[in-house]
Parts: structure tokens; C-alpha cells; sequence
């Protein structure tokens, strides 16, 4: 069942309509809504007997430890281990363990994304599990007491638990929500413009833990005294625009309420696409590398359709392990304009298995391959070749149209092209990988 069923909702009260012309330029307000342990959510969702127990879901190729359920948190199963490390951490606390599903965690991703769109006139999806949300105008609503009903919503609508912070700005309402989390009592939900004392607030928190704020300038920035979030807000912008840049000035300046950091709606467009794996098995056969290969560019062809664009370049690369003493490492790539831009897989495909033959040298052990397509048009834009009478614009985008509609419709891979070949061990090892339970007809869940 779609999440958009739902949402017709008449008893919500709209933001209140400004009545002279001071109001109108009524103060900025933020939301950001963050899932709560995602991806162990999702998995909990079709697994209710795992809430309360610690869970795990591994990187692809289950290589390390990518989500953590709080209890996980709890036993000091740590971010990117190794998952061979800690098998027998995992065994002994008895923690459930999933290879990743992104088909799952995307199509979830999309059903919390639409009920939040419904508690804001406009919303920022920031991430895979994270969205801002635009409260401007809404001064007279009890912020608290909202953010509440959109966590219990989306929790009851989607399954997946949220939690949500306010602030005048983008900077402060991230740091709303990490506090939200953190602090016994708030329960998910937090409004920084509700707090008394901000100061003492922003003193607790630590300046490396600033959303926009890495690593790299948290160590600089504690080197010169600058430790904690009322350090920096304290710091003249002037100066750290000048010492650093001015990217952390407009942070300093966000600490300090001023917005200047705007919600954007639209995606910018993109630069490129990549699609690039390890394998589950070295590769050591020409045949099966051109497999591997051709469902890589087949899956980035279909990123490229689903964002209206067409590609201008095309490159193909192959590795060996640079941490294998018994092999040679090799690597290479080879790159190459097509004659138009397109986004027709058939061509794509042809144009990749002829790169790729150029820099195939047999007898290695490749660890990765993968495609990347770049110089990217927009479909729209495209000028039309004023000689071309040929109507095999028409006809590509008719066929790509088919294919895309019947792979979203019965799943990913009902319609593959012959030279993916089919199983293979280059395939990603995802041992532990949950059903699809809400993008394939087949593995929906049954109740008997
Ligand atoms: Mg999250």
C-alpha cells in the first residue's frame, strides 16, 4: 500500500496568512526530520520481533558494519568494523545481521519523504534519510507539539521512527535534532528557539560535531581555543572567512540565527554518474568481467533516464587489489566521447564492452570494475541535429521508456540485456540480505 493513500488530512490548521506588511517578511524557521537508525529500522519493519533488539546491516559485499540499532550502539559494536572482526561479538549478544537492501531502504525512503512533505509548504530531501522542512510564518504555532505529531505520524504511517529539530537557521536546526537525540527527556523533538539559555546550550557541543564542520577544521579550529559551538559563534565571521573561508564564516554566522543557507528544492544538477563495485568473487575471465561490466553501465544508464539527462562521455575501469601479495597490481581506465549525447542503454552498453576490451589484460585477478558517465546535458536542452530526418531519437526513447516502466513495475533485472549474462560470481556477496518486501510481487511478506 502507497504511503500517498493517506494523505488527505482537513483538520490541520494552515500557517497563519500575515496581516499588514511588517509580517511579511516573517523570520525564518527550519525543520530537519532524521530516521532514526534507518536502515535498522527498515529492517525492523518487517521484522517487529527484532524491536528492542540489537540489529546490524553490513556494507555491500558485507564488508563492514554500516548501521547500528541503538542497542547495537549499546554493546560497543562500532561504525565501519570489520564484519569477519566482530562475528563473534555479534554471536555472543546474539545481534541480528543484514547485508544491505537499498531497494528496500530507497522505496521506504520515498514513503517517509511524502508524508513529510505533507506537514510543510516546502521540503529539502537532504539525504537517503533526512529532509529539511520550511517553517516560515509558522511563529504562532506551538513548534513542540507539531514536531510531535509528525514524528507520530510518519512512525505511524511508515513504520519507521523519526526524530525532528527546529532552529532559525539550517546550522541550528541540525543541532536541534542531534541534541533532541542525545538529551534524556526531549524524546526526539526539539525547538532551539525555545531554549532559555542558548549560550549554555551551545556550549555543550562540541565544534567538530557542527553540521558542515570537518574534521579537518575542528582540529585547526581547537588548535586556536575554538572547542566548542559558542566558541565559534563568538568568532568574528570577518576573520574566519579570512583564515579559513567562506564557507565557515557563513557557519559562525548561522550559530548566531542569521539564515544563510536557503532550503534548496531542486537538485542540482548532477556532474556524473558512477556505478562501480567490488566483486563478490575475484574476476579472472574476460566473459565474465563484460557481464559485470554491462550490468554496471545498464544500471547507470537507468540513473541517467531517471534524471532526464544524456552523456556526452563515457569511462570504463578495472582494478586488481593493491593489498594482494600474491598478485601484480593493475589498474586502468579508458575514456570516450560519444558521437551524441545519449541515454540509450544499447549504445552505452556497445561503446563500454569496446573500452573495456581495450584495457583488459588477462591473467589478473580483478577486484572492481565499474562505469562512469559524465559531461552531462539535460534532456530538454538538447539541441536537435538540424540534418538528422532519422527518427531513432524517437524510437530509443520509446524502447528505454518500456524497459525503465517494466523493471520499476515487476522489479529490477525482469528486463535485462543477454550480455549481463546471468548469476555469475562477480555478483555482490549479500548473504544476509532481507527480502525485497515492497518492490517484488515475490517477496512480499504472507500471513498464514
Ligand atoms: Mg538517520
Amino acid at each position: 500500500m502507497s504511503a500517498n493513500q493517506h494523505i488527505t488530512r482537513s483538520d490541520r490548521p494552515l500557517p497563519s496568512t500575515p496581516s499588514n506588511a511588517s509580517e511579511v517578511a516573517a523570520d525564518k524557521r527550519f525543520g530537519i526530520v532524521d530516521c532514526n537508525n534507518f536502515y535498522a529500522s527498515c529492517e525492523r519493519m518487517f521484522a517487529p520481533h527484532l524491536i528492542g533488539k540489537p540489529v546490524v546491516v553490513l556494507s555491500n559485499n558485507d564488508g563492514c558494519i554500516i548501521a547500528r540499532s541503538n542497542e547495537a550502539k549499546a554493546l560497543g559494536i562500532g561504525m565501519g568494523m570489520a564484519y569477519f572482526k566482530s562475528k563473534q561479538l555479534l554471536k555472543k549478544h546474539d545481534v541480528a545481521v543484514f547485508s544491505s537492501n537499498y531497494a528496500l531502504y530507497g522505496d521506504l525512503s520515498n514513503r517517509v519523504m511524502t508524508v513529510l512533505a505533507t506537514f510543510a509548504p516546502r521540503i529539502e530531501v537532504y539525504s537517503i534519510d533526512e529532509a529539511f522542512l520550511d517553517f516560515q510564518g509558522f511563529d504562532r504555532w506551538d513548534l513542540d507539539r507539531y514536531g510531535r505529531e509528525i514524528c507520530d505520524t510518519t512512525q505511524q504511517w511508515t513504520g519507521i521512527p523519526v526524530s525532528i529539530g527546529f532552529g532559525a537557521t539550517k546550522t541550528l536546526a541540525k543541532l536541534a535534532n542531534r541534541l533532541s537525540k542525545k538529551t534524556p527527556g526531549m524524546d526526539g523533538v526539539f525547538d532551539f528557539s525555545s531554549c532559555e539559555n542558548p549560550d549554555a546550550l551551545l556550549s555543550t557541543v562540541a565544534v567538530g560535531d557542527i553540521w558542515g564542520v570537518g574534521r579537518r577544521w575542528a582540529d585547526r579550529l581547537q588548535k586556536e581555543g575554538v572547542n566548542t559551538a559558542f566558541d565559534l559563534q563568538q568568532c568574528d565571521p570577518a576573520m574566519i572567512k579570512q583564515r579559513f573561508n567562506v564557507v565557515l564564516a557563513r557557519t559562525v554566522q548561522e550559530l548566531r540565527g542569521v539564515s544563510c543557507i536557503e532550503l534548496e528544492e531542486v537538485q542540482a544538477d548532477r556532474q556524473q554518474v558512477l556505478c562501480s563495485r567490488s566483486f563478490g568473487v575475484r574476476v579472472t575471465d574476460f566473459k565474465d568481467m563484460r557481464h559485470s561490466v554491462t550490468h554496471f553501465m545498464t544500471r547507470a544508464a537507468e540513473k541517467l533516464r531517471k534524471q532526464n539527462l544524456l552523456a556526452n562521455v563515457l569511462s570504463v575501469h578495472v582494478s586488481t587489489s593493491p593489498f594482494d601479495d600474491n598478485n601484480e597490481y593493475y589498474s586502468n581506465s579508458c575514456t570516450s566521447r560519444l558521437v551524441a549525447p545519449t541515454n540509450d542503454s544499447r549504445e552505452l552498453i556497445r561503446l563500454a564492452q569496446r573500452l573495456l576490451k581495450s584495457i583488459y589484460v588477462a591473467g589478473h585477478s580483478y577486484q572492481r570494475a565499474g562505469v562512469m558517465l559524465s559531461d552531462l546535458v539535460s534532456q530538454r536542452n538538447l539541441q536537435q541535429d538540424l540534418f538528422n530526418q532519422d527518427d531513432g531519437v524517437e524510437r530509443s526513447d520509446a524502447l528505454m521508456t518500456v524497459l525503465d516502466t517494466i523493471n520499476s513495475q515487476m522489479g529490477n533485472g525482469t528486463l535485462s540485456f543477454a550480455g549481463e549474462g546471468f548469476g555469475g560470481g562477480w555478483r555482490m556477496k549479500q548473504l544476509l540480505r532481507s527480502p525485497r518486501y515492497t518492490t517484488r510481487v515475490s517477496d512480499l511478506k504472507t500471513v498464514s
